[in-house]
């Protein structure tokens, strides 16, 4: 059963995750990161146990540029409450899916978040809907379009498309 939202639903609640930056997304030497890690795997600094990283106070000394300043807009505690346990006790096939909504998600919710901050774009339609397709994801725990929410980004064919490549909403990441 899922837990209760966090307070800010578009910032990152350590606490109520499960490290899940630390692991679903791949990593690659040339943004900020020491070595390669592919993704789906959990970074070596990850505790699997408490799920926090064992490297935090030396980061930067280490090579580990870019985590200190991520931010997952609230993709994390989102995607944990569908988590039944412990990510690294569940079969690969569920932890897959949801590493992968993770990834789509955390994109998704930057792209709302950002719209959000943009008079101009707060009250646009597009960005209501996209913000549904959020919502949604805490009421099914699936980001797959429900055919209300396609039939209003389909209002906005091109724009909606190049913001769904962006994001990768709809398609692995
Ligand atoms: S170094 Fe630490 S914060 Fe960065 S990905 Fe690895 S476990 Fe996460």
């Amino acid at each position: 059963m899922p837990m209760t939202p966090p307070l800010d639903p578009f910032k990152a609640d350590c606490a109520r995750c499960q490290g899940l930056c630390c692991a679903a997304p791949g990593h690659r030497q040339d943004d900020g990161f020491p070595v390669d890690k592919p993704a789906d795997r959990a970074c070596r600094n990850l505790d699997p146990e408490t799920f926090r990283c064992r490297a935090f106070e030396t980061l930067e000394r280490e090579g580990f540029t870019t985590c200190r300043g991520y931010e997952c807009f609230g993709a994390g505690p989102q995607v944990a409450r569908w988590l039944p346990a412990a990510w690294p006790t569940l079969p690969e096939a569920e932890v897959v899916r949801r590493f992968d909504d993770f990834r789509r998600l955390s994109r998704l919710r930057c792209l709302v978040a950002h719209m959000a901050g943009r008079a101009e774009l707060a009250e646009h339609p597009l960005h209501l809907a996209l913000t549904d397709v959020v919502t949604e994801y805490d009421r099914t725990g699936r980001l797959a379009p429900a055919p209300s929410i396609n039939a209003r980004l389909a209002a906005y064919p091109d724009l909606t498309r190049e913001m769904i490549r962006a994001v990768g909403y709809g398609g692995r990441a």
